[in-house]
């Protein structure tokens, strides 16, 4: 094996990243080294990407960007028995301590001292990538190559839908990014009666609609109220899945929904929110869910599950594909919100 491999590299606390050759890793008795085969671009790595207040906070270049992947195993750590040589592979991104309370209590995917592949350590947008023992996942040989790195965000999906109950019910998905869009699609399967889409973007609206959206508004020019009004009367909806981050939309959302119903929030505001309490939580008797990862691994079952039994048709979604040394493009397209999810190939 060559000892030197092209990757995208946070080099720098500012806007951006370069494409250069650096070494290909060690890997550590628990850890493996795949072969990148497929790899594609989240909200969070255009977060890095374009250096935004979060990412200001949280982020110490240099390290390689990236954590959506599939890959073949090209090398094992002494220690490592869940693959071996050759297999097919995944990686969960949320790297768990193993030792935390949440560890202890099979809750890795929120362990106290959480680490993020691609965040807080080197990550997959190059041409070799380690990952850890405790976060790989064989990939089914049923599911098409280009959609087993999208397992990731359709599992952010799966445990947004999910607690939702969302079969012969009313849904509101306020946000059509790419996790949004995924959803859209999860709410269809698990069985929704009705799903209106709120979507300042056009090309995202259509896309909402391709994927099983049943109304669309645009929540810069209309009313989302109104639209809730007109389509479900004043019961409101069952569930709203919040999946955008903005504080109108968090408001919204939750006033949408009816009495006794089901707030799941994905979408991640960049400040405080403030909500009416009283009026819209309490005595509306609303459960309000802030969801994060995925279980480790039963939402990962369900996702292999989906895609594997052809219930779930995720290629609309795929709305470009890229080599990696392109990802310029790709994180254009992620700024002008004109896409679904990008895939990179080294
Ligand atoms: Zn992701
Ligand atoms: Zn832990």
């Amino acid at each position: 094996m060559k000892n030197k491999m092209e990757a995208v590299v946070k080099e720098k606390p500012e806007y951006g990243a370069v494409f250069k050759k650096v070494d290909i890793p060690e890997i550590g008795p628990e850890q493996i080294l795949i072969k990148v085969e497929s790899t594609s671009i989240c909200g969070t790595d255009h977060h890095i990407y374009v250096w935004n207040n979060w990412a200001q906070n949280n982020i110490k270049p240099p390290h390689i960007m990236g954590h959506e992947v599939a890959g073949k195993v090209v090398k094992i750590g002494n220690r490592v028995k869940k693959v071996q040589e050759g297999d097919f592979v995944s990686s969960e991104t949320h790297i768990p301590c193993g030792h935390c309370y949440q560890c202890q209590t099979s809750q890795p995917h929120i362990c106290k001292n959480l680490k993020i592949l691609g965040v807080h350590q080197n990550g997959v947008f190059a041409e070799y990538a380690v990952i850890e023992e405790v976060d790989v996942w064989k990939n089914d040989p049923n599911i098409p190559k280009d959609l087993t790195s999208i397992q990731e965000p359709l599992g952010n999906a799966i445990e947004t839908i999910l607690p939702g109950n969302v079969g012969g019910k009313d849904v509101l998905i306020t946000g059509a990014g790419p996790i949004g869009l995924i959803s859209i699609a999860v709410a269809r399967v698990f069985g929704a009666a009705n799903i209106l889409v709120s979507e300042p973007n056009k090309y995202r609206r259509d896309l909402a609609l391709k994927v099983g959206a049943d109304h669309v508004v645009d929540p810069a020019n209309e009313d989302l109220m109104r639209a809730v009004d007109d389509i479900f009367g004043s019961k409101g909806v069952d569930f709203t899945a919040e999946m955008s981050g903005n504080p109108k939309a968090i408001r919204d959302g939750i006033k949408a929904v009816t009495a006794g119903g089901i707030v799941s929030l994905l979408g991640l505001p960049d400040q405080e929110v403030s909500l009416d309490l009283t009026n819209d939580i309490i005595f509306k008797n609303i459960k309000l869910i802030g969801v994060t990862g995925r279980k480790m691994f039963s939402t990962w079952h369900i996702a292999s599950n989906l895609l594997k039994s052809k219930r779930l048709d995720l290629s609309p979604i795929i709305t470009h594909k890229f080599p990696l040394k392109d990802f310029e493009k790709g994180m254009k397209l992620m700024t002008e919100n004109n896409c679904g999810k990008i895939i990179l190939k080294p």
